[in-house]
């Protein structure tokens, strides 16, 4: 992929982001978009999908994408450590947050993966 210089737009519509981690654009759904506006796309299909994947702030208050926009806030926050079948240990982060609609998700996995997979409550 070719790279941009600051003057290029984007799919969008906007320039790249010109400050914060990265090139300054994302890539999503196969459009080229500006940080905001591929943060505003997420928000868009969360309210519509049964499941999400998101990054949990450092200090665990809020599920965001890979750029950093707020996608939701945790609610409640637990990490237990566990032992795998042959003496690994391993440790659990486990996550309940609410959508801007007041939807409420949960979700968990090892603290070894950055990202965790949410679940909207009361779906299968
Ligand atoms: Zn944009």
């Amino acid at each position: 992929m070719p790279d941009l210089t600051p003057g290029d737009v984007l799919d969008c519509g906007h320039p790249p982001t010109p400050k914060g981690i990265g090139t300054g654009r994302a890539i999503y759904r196969g459009r080229s978009m500006c940080y905001a506006c591929a943060d505003e796309q997420q928000r868009e299909d969360i309210k519509k999908a049964d499941a999400f994947a998101a990054y949990v702030t450092p200090d665990h208050v809020a599920l965001t994408t890979w750029s950093g926009g707020e996608l939701a806030k945790i609610t409640s926050y637990k990490v237990r450590d566990h032992i795998a079948p042959g003496g690994r240990p391993y440790r659990m982060q486990y996550v309940w947050a609410t959508t801007p609609d007041g939807t409420r998700w949960h979700g968990r996995g090892t603290t070894a993966h950055d990202l965790i997979a949410m679940h909207r409550e009361g779906s299968r």
